[in-house]
């Protein structure tokens, strides 16, 4: 009998009195403990009628009992469906009724909205909370402390993450026991992790990047990790004197360094900074390592595919990039248009081959041809060029390049020029639609302080270093940008604000 997810990940840690998780007020799991709470879950699982293959979506606030049932979810064979906690009842609707889920595990407060919705398609429905009580939890109560886990392959599937779907509707990414596991072990070695590593996880664990690069990697090397309940950063500056790596997006390190006490003695103890899921700042990179003498290690991933790429644990871990290509991830940069490879240095779509790579969409073949190649590359959609050292460059999400009069402009690029002004803390830079040029770009800044931007010193300053064509028919200046829960910068919402401004005013 094996199951290698469960096995690899779980099953190799049970009777170990180590520690797992340690909560903020001191209370402490530890790895059997865990173990027999996830047990106790894939009986109560089990119990609902479910059996391998069927799905579960779970909606709840991040504990140590919605990180358990990932591993309950593991050993029954059952496809974990782990959902943004900031979902709306409609949407989770979509989610139940795509996936075919027929066990919705949610906060208590979503329980009366989701119980028409669930019963309407056939799922039924137990509760969560934050402090890991509800029904679900009453349902394990009394359940054995063991459960022998069911038979599975790599091949067999484990989870569905839905995309962020920004533009349409989310698709259903079909991951694999082995896609999970290939992850965990190439990151754990390339990154060092080993038993002694004590990880700050403060990300949510809907996504990849804080269930799967976080949770997996300590899991397989049976570390501990800190876990907060979300970002806050009197938290992380209470606990990282215990830490020894911290995984976190660019808008963690943003309001650490904003914080007088993230100080190079308060980071004494810590090996590694990750960071991930959004572009950082070079500026962030140097003011980091100014702070503190240690450089953040930049890497690269999606929900389909895990991780990619990654700078490199020892030699230079340069700004602006995310490194190079993964052990066993096979990297293409590609013309979009006739998919062969462009000459190093250019810019073309990123693909990637490999064991990390995802099953497909969830009944979507369609969209799954479109992106899965027969030969097995995956089309990620972001534009990137490899420089001459290896190192890959992301310049942007291929739906946000902008095509004015004919000719490219990437947003990245404009946005390195207005990130070096004085006085500009941010920048995005959108394509609208133009009269004349079809779009044109639009430059949306931020300010480091309460003050007004001077918008003709700084067009002044991209005109001196850019070609004409590049400059934003307009700057705009707003106190902030919009960003989702992973930080990244929801540039879909910039276009509906700003979607008509050159159709009135097409600007200079
Ligand atoms: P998600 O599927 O939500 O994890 O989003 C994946 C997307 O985030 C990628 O396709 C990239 O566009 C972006 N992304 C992830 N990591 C980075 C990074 N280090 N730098 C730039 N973009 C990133």
């Amino acid at each position: 009998m094996a199951n290698p997810l469960y096995d690899e990940l779980f099953g190799k840690h049970a009777g170990k009195d180590t520690p797992f998780l340690h909560m903020p007020d001191g209370a402490l799991w530890t790895h059997d403990q865990f173990l027999k709470m996830a047990a106790q879950m894939a009986h109560a699982i089990v119990a609902t009628g479910l059996v391998s293959g069927d799905r579960l979506a779970a909606q709840v606030e991040k504990s140590p009992q919605a990180l358990a049932l990932y591993a309950a979810c593991a050993q029954t064979g059952v496809i974990f469906l782990p959902l943004n906690t900031a979902y709306t009842g409609t949407e989770l609707a979509y989610f139940i009724e795509n996936s075919g889920a027929r066990l919705v595990v949610c906060d208590p407060l979503k329980e009366n909205t989701l119980s028409p919705i669930a019963a309407d398609l056939g799922a039924r429905v137990l509760t969560l909370d934050a402090k890991g009580c509800g029904s679900f939890n009453d349902a394990t109560v009394g359940q054995p402390q063991e459960f022998t886990p069911v038979n599975r392959t790599a091949d067999d599937l484990a989870a569905f993450l839905y995309t962020s779907g920004t533009t349409g509707r989310s698709k259903g990414a079909m991951l694999s026991q082995g896609n999970l596991l290939s992850n965990a072990r190439t990151l754990a070695d390339l990154w060092r992790f080993t038993d002694r590593d004590v990880l700050l996880h403060a990300l949510p664990i809907f996504h990849t990047h804080g269930l799967f690069v976080a949770t997996n990697i300590v899991l397989s090397t049976g570390g501990s990790m800190i876990w907060l309940p979300k970002f806050d950063t009197d938290a992380l500056i209470t606990h990282m004197p215990q830490a020894t790596a911290l995984m976190g997006v660019p808008t963690f390190y943003a309001r650490l360094l904003a914080d007088n006490r993230f100080t190079a003695g308060l980071t004494a103890h810590m090996r590694l900074f990750v960071s991930g899921s959004a572009p950082m700042l070079a500026d962030t990179h140097h003011a980091f390592e100014a702070r503190t003498g240690q450089r953040i290690l930049e890497r690269y991933g999606m929900t389909e595919t895990n991780m990619n790429t990654s700078n490199p644990f020892d030699g230079e871990r340069r700004p602006g990039t995310v490194g190079f290509p993964l052990p066993d991830v096979e990297l293409k940069i590609t013309d979009p248009d006739t998919g062969s490879q462009v000459p190093q240095g250019d810019i073309g779509v990123i693909e990637v081959r490999g064991p990390n790579v995802f099953q497909g969409y969830w009944q979507m073949p369609e969209k799954t041809a479109e992106e899965l190649r027969a030969d097995g590359f995956f089309i990620t959609g972001d534009l990137a060029r490899m420089d001459e050292d290896g190192y890959v460059h992301i310049v942007g999400r291929g739906k946000d390049l902008i095509i004015s009069g004919g000719f490219n402009i990437y947003p990245k690029e404009l946005e390195v020029v207005l990130n070096q002004q004085p006085g500009v803390l941010e920048s995005a830079v959108i394509g609208l639609p133009h009269p004349d040029f079809g779009e044109a770009p639009v430059a949306v800044l931020v300010a480091d302080g309460p003050q007004d931007l001077d918008m003709t010193t700084i067009s002044g300053a991209v005109a001196k270093t850019l070609a004409r064509f590049k400059h934003p028919a307009h700057y705009v200046q707003i106190p902030e940008l919009p960003r989702n829960t992973m930080g990244k910068v929801q540039k879909n919402v910039l276009r509906d604000v700003y979607g008509e401004l050159l159709q009135t005013d097409p600007g200079a």
